[in-house]
């Protein structure tokens, strides 16, 4: 039986709390959301914190998806279930949907939240490459205050982000700009699986023109893989088939996936082109409304 490290446990009754007890204890504590990734690596002992502070009660600080004029607003406690049923969500970003249907099963979808998701920082986790493709921008709370980092600067390292010790991730901002469709792409060896590899698109349209896109992959990398390259190729472009294919074979030439049980590396460059083009495919015709 795999069993975790003893730790000492607080339930925070307050962000403020949270955060108080965060830079109290230092770099021996962690915060626990979900817990669906961190209880799994506390009881193989890949991780042992001394301290966990639980956020669960602060759902009414941290728990909501509001649109605030401008960008949409999901608290970091948010969970997967929510973000799957946000009708506010998939009017504006369709992608989180298509994500949250694929990602693992109702059991996981109950707990886990997009704060931790994004946390862990998993270089195959999905929402990741959502929030890199939609453009998203994480706050991040400390005693000395907030500050907003953009997706680029968020994931620093596999399993490392932006969030130093005696912080919290508050909010994810997604900011809204008229004509966007957005998609989400996903080859996995069985339902409720984690990616083979996977692809996020989002694109604004203005005028039959590409006038902005975003592009992040998933298990292809060491972290999420932001597809810079390819959004350089499409930018100013009209929408085409022809030009998706050649972003595809970009996103395969661009990214550094590792053989593993999922696959060999020239089977997952594959993948990584197919599900650009599909879910650029997908994203361009709901920007244009010619999909739901
Ligand atoms: C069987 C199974 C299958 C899965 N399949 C998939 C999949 O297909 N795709 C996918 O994307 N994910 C998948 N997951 C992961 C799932 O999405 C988890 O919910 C997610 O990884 C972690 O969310 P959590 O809230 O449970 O985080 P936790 O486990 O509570 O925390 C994870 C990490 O984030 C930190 N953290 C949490 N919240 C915050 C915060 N607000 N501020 C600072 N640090 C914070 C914690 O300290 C910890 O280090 C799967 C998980 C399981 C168990």
């Amino acid at each position: 039986m795999q069993t975790p490290a003893s730790f000492d446990y607080e339930r925070a009754t307050s962000v403020e709390g949270a955060i108080a007890s965060l830079a109290r204890l230092g770099p021996e504590a962690r915060v626990i959301a979900g817990g669906h990734s961190l209880l799994p690596m506390m009881k193989l002992r890949l991780a042992q914190p001394e301290h966990l502070i639980d956020i669960n009660d602060l759902e009414a600080e941290l728990s909501y998806i509001r649109d605030e004029g401008g960008e949409i607003a999901i608290g970091a406690l948010t969970r997967h279930v929510d973000l799957l049923k946000s009708e506010l969500l998939a009017q504006h970003f369709p992608v989180f949907r298509d994500a949250e249907e694929v990602i693992a099963d109702p059991v996981v979808r109950n707990r886990g939240t997009i704060g931790g998701s994004l946390c862990q920082a998993d270089p195959a986790e999905d929402l990741s490459a959502v929030c890199t493709a939609v453009k998203a921008k994480a706050v991040i709370r400390g005693t000395d205050g907030q500050r907003v980092v953009p997706m680029d600067e968020f994931h620093v390292a596999p399993y490392m982000t932006a969030v130093n010790d005696g912080e919290l991730l508050t909010e994810i901002r997604l900011p809204l700009f008229p004509g966007a469709g957005s998609a989400h792409e996903k080859v996995e060896r069985r339902a409720g699986d984690w990616a083979i590899a996977a692809a996020s698109a989002a694109v604004w349209v203005d005028r039959s023109t590409i006038h902005d896109v975003g592009i992040g992959l998933s298990a292809v990398g060491l972290t999420t893989v932001h597809l810079k390259r390819a959004e350089e190729l499409l930018r100013g472009k009209p929408p085409s088939e022809e030009l998706f294919q050649q972003a595809g074979q970009v996103a395969s030439e661009d990214c550094s996936p590792m053989a593993d049980g999922r696959g060999p590396v020239d089977y997952k460059r594959h993948l990584a082109g197919v599900l650009t083009k599909r879910a650029l495919s997908r994203a361009t015709a709901r920007a244009l409304k010619q999909e739901a």
